[in-house]
């Protein structure tokens, strides 16, 4: 594999968004980093060029059976001008779990990181400074032989594209109600659920629409055979404190890994607060609410950090979470988190690079 990474620049830069115009996904940063991959060569050409369209031949494979994976991370802007990025390699461990679930071959995780830092720097105007904003990170690989027929790809695509994002808590972090999912499931054992692959996204979107027509800003999953052990909050892992005790789904083969989740545990360790890793029932969270105990919920994940969550709909009841408020480990958590991701905070455990 050759690691030498080339670098053509744009000539016209592109305009960057008003700071309070940012969304999520939209406006992408003048240059993206591409690979090839050829069973010959295997991953080559790495490269830096000017943002722009790809071109695929309609047969290409990722179309038609899904092999694709992503990534998911951001980069931040300290008061300091620096820039951090949190755990940027333990998104690239993930993406080549993926890449193995889904028969891609693995990429250099130390080249994914050299292609990203030198893409970051490139684009580094576009990481906005203003509060609570950053610059998303999408890197993702894409089967692009032409060949219709149910079998790994010879030829793929590493591509990393950048966006702005906004401030996720425009008006400081509130609790959101979320809908139990009780008729679709996400993911199941032996599937590709602990795996960031399109297949998932996709699968999830009819229970989302549901449910936001009903006024939820997210569905909480059930396992796919008992439909009662829960799994995930939308596209988040889920933590609740129930009776004073910290609970969170294990990693059961259909979960993600979430880097958020694992700072979580660490954090939780290093304060001493204990917290199980087991499975969760929903029948569990009915008792502890009907006994007064169900005290914090809250979702985790690169895009919000933590969502609060105030209150889950179940078979035509609603149950309401704490006081209506944002819990106070649940604040506390996301306050040392995001200080740590901004470089406001000390960093004890090497997160940020
Ligand atoms: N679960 C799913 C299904 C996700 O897509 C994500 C976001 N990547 C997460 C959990 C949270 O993962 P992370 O903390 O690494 O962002």
């Amino acid at each position: 594999m050759e690691d030498r990474i080339e670098i053509s620049l744009s000539t016209c830069k592109k305009l960057k968004p008003e700071p309070d115009r940012l969304g999520f996904g939209k406006a992408f940063t003048d240059h993206m980093f591409i690979m090839d991959y050829a069973p010959e060569t295997g991953w080559h050409r790495p490269r830096i060029i000017p943002y722009q369209p790809i071109q695929l031949d309609p047969a290409a494979k990722v179309f038609h059976y899904g092999q694709t994976v992503f990534e998911g991370m951001k980069a931040y802007r300290t008061r300091e001008d620096r820039i951090l990025l949190f755990r940027p390699g333990k998104h690239f461990q993930r993406l080549n779990r993926s890449n193995e679930r889904l028969c891609i071959p693995p990429v250099r995780e130390e080249l994914a990181l050299e292609a990203l830092k030198q893409l970051l720097l490139i684009d580094r105007d576009w990481i906005p400074a203003e509060e609570g904003t950053s610059l998303y990170i999408r890197p993702f690989i894409i089967a692009t032989e032409p060949l219709l027929g149910v079998a790994p790809s010879n030829h793929y695509q590493f591509i990393i594209i950048l966006s702005q994002v906004g401030a996720y808590y425009a008006e400081g972090i509130r609790p959101v109600k979320i809908m139990v999912e009780a008729d679709y499931v996400r993911a199941v054992n032996g599937g590709v659920g602990s795996a960031k692959t399109a297949g998932n996204y996709a699968a999830g979107l009819k229970a989302q629409e549901t449910a936001s027509g009903l006024g939820y800003a997210q569905v909480l999953w059930l396992d796919g055979v008992q439909r009662r052990n829960i799994e995930e909050v939308g596209s988040m892992n889920v933590f609740f404190k129930l009776n004073g005790k910290l609970v969170t789904p294990y990693l059961s083969g259909s979960i993600l890994d979430g880097t958020i989740r694992d700072s979580i545990l660490h954090l939780l360790k290093h304060w001493e607060i204990p917290v199980e890793e087991r499975i969760v029932t929903i029948d569990e969270l009915v008792v502890a609410f009907r006994h007064g105990g169900f005290e914090e919920a809250f979702g985790t994940g690169t895009a919000a950090v933590i969502s609060p969550i105030g209150e889950l709909y179940w078979q035509g009841e609603r149950l309401l979470i704490g006081k209506g408020d944002t819990g106070e480990l649940t604040r506390r958590l996301y306050d040392t988190l995001t200080g740590i991701q901004y470089g406001r905070l000390a960093d004890p455990f090497g997160w940020t690079v």
